[in-house]
This record gives structure tokens, sequence and C-alpha cells, in this order.
């Protein structure tokens, strides 16, 4: 048998089993642990930094987590993780001195981002700050994509999807409404339809990131000769 590899995180997180379980690692005991104490706002930001929806996922998570907790094998029920979540969401202060700032100076690189749902939102959140001059695309005239268009409202208040949608925006997110723009030369479709290239060439954008109907994990290879970020298959597992 191998020694353990003390130096790879993944070793650690799966000590924490609902950690590992959930798809953006959200450090769980962490931010329950503040919500307890009732420091919600530092509960909320341990789960924007992890999740980046806290409030909309609060709502509508799978939750794997909670089958993962370990409460589940001693009580009869897990604690209720998802929850939680919300409970830092809605009682949470003015968090706006804990967001980073929107960049100070650009770097000179812009990115296109077709489709504005959870994907480019979450990619566009992390570049923003950096310097990335981000430019996101999308059919409808708000920005939330799925999160937005399919879920009900008794779901999830459109007040609560404004608040996460456009604390990301404020980072100096340029979004524009796309509706019957074309999305590469030579595919006169909207976005949102499946295509064979992106539009990188629209934008003077140096990298494309189109995340239109990631609703499903996928991957596919970029379109040759256009430079790419990736694909982001869900909530908070975009990577670039
Ligand atoms: S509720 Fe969802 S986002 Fe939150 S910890 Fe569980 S799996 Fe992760």
């Amino acid at each position: 048998m191998n020694p353990t590899d003390i130096t790879a995180p993944d070793y650690f997180h799966k000590v924490v089993d609902c950690q590992w379980a959930c798809p953006a690692h959200t450090p769980v005991p962490h931010y329950i642990r503040l919500v307890a104490a009732g420091r919600y706002s530092e509960a909320y930001m341990i789960n924007w930094r992890a999740n980046v929806f806290p409030g909309i996922l609060g709502r509508t998570c799978d939750r794997p987590c909670e089958p993962a907790c370990r409460r589940g094998r001693v009580d009869d029920e897990p604690v209720a993780i998802c929850r939680l979540k919300r409970v830092a969401a809605d009682y949470k202060d003015d968090i706006r001195s804990l967001l980073p700032r929107p960049a100070a100076k650009k770097n000179g690189r812009r990115i296109a981002l077709v489709g504005a749902g959870p994907a480019s939102l979450a990619v566009a959140r992390d570049l923003a700050p950096l310097g990335y001059h981000c430019v996101i695309f999308d059919q409808n005239a708000q920005a939330g994509g799925m999160m937005r268009t399919r879920i009900p409202k008794f779901r999830v208040p459109e007040r609560v999807i404004d608040e996460e949608v456009n604390t990301i925006l404020d980072l100096g997110i340029e979004f524009r409404e796309a509706g019957a723009w074309t999305v590469s030369r030579g595919c006169s479709t909207k976005v949102g339809t499946r295509c064979s290239s992106v539009p990188a060439h629209h934008v003077g954008a140096t990298s494309t990131f189109p995340a239109a109907r990631t609703r499903r994990p996928t991957s596919r290879s970029a379109p040759s000769g256009s430079p790419i970020f990736g694909f982001a298959t869900s909530i908070g597992l975009a990577s670039v």
C-alpha cells in the first residue's frame, strides 16, 4: 500500500465528507460554524467565494452534500446544509465592503462570454478584478440565464437573482443583450443555439468563453484557431 500523499489537497478535502460531495467543494463546516455564531455576512462570503450564488443555491441546490453528512449516520437526518446557506444569505448585512473591487487598471485583455448564465458570471467574477475586460452576451435583456428564466419565482424571488447577478456585474463587467445577433461568422443563429464557432472577433476579444447551453456537463474542443478558456458545466464549477 502506498503511503498517503498529504501534499495533495484532495486528501484533506475527502476527510470532510460534505465538502467533498459538494461540486463546488464549499467549506461547509466553516460556514455552518459562522452561522451558528450569528456571523451571517462572513458565512455568506465563504459561500460566495466557493459557489458564487449562495442566495440562489440556498433555495435550489440539489444538495449532494446532505446525503454525505455524517450526522445522517448518527441521527435520523443530516444537517440542513443547503437551508443554512439560505439563512446566511437572508440574514447577512451589507457585504459591499467584503467584495472585491473592480480592477483599477485593465490588463488589456478582452474576454467575450457567450450566455449570461452562472458559468459566464462565475468566470467574469473571477477575471474582472484581475483587470480582464469581460463582455457577456445573452439573448435576454437581463443576465442570469437559466437561474432567471427556468426557475419558478416562488422558488427564487427576482430580488435574490438581481442582487447576486448585479453584485457580479458591478465588478466592471459589460453586459450586452444579443437578441438576433449572430454568434459567429457563417452561423446566423441566436445566442443559445448550438454553434460551431464563437464571437471573439465581434468585440476584439483575446479569448472567448462559450458558456451558452452548458446546462449539462459537457466537454467540447475549442474551435480551431479560436483562443478559448474552457467550458463550465454548472454553478461554481467554471475553471479557466
Ligand atoms: S447546498 Fe449545494 S452548494 Fe451548498 S454545500 Fe451543499 S452541494 Fe454545495
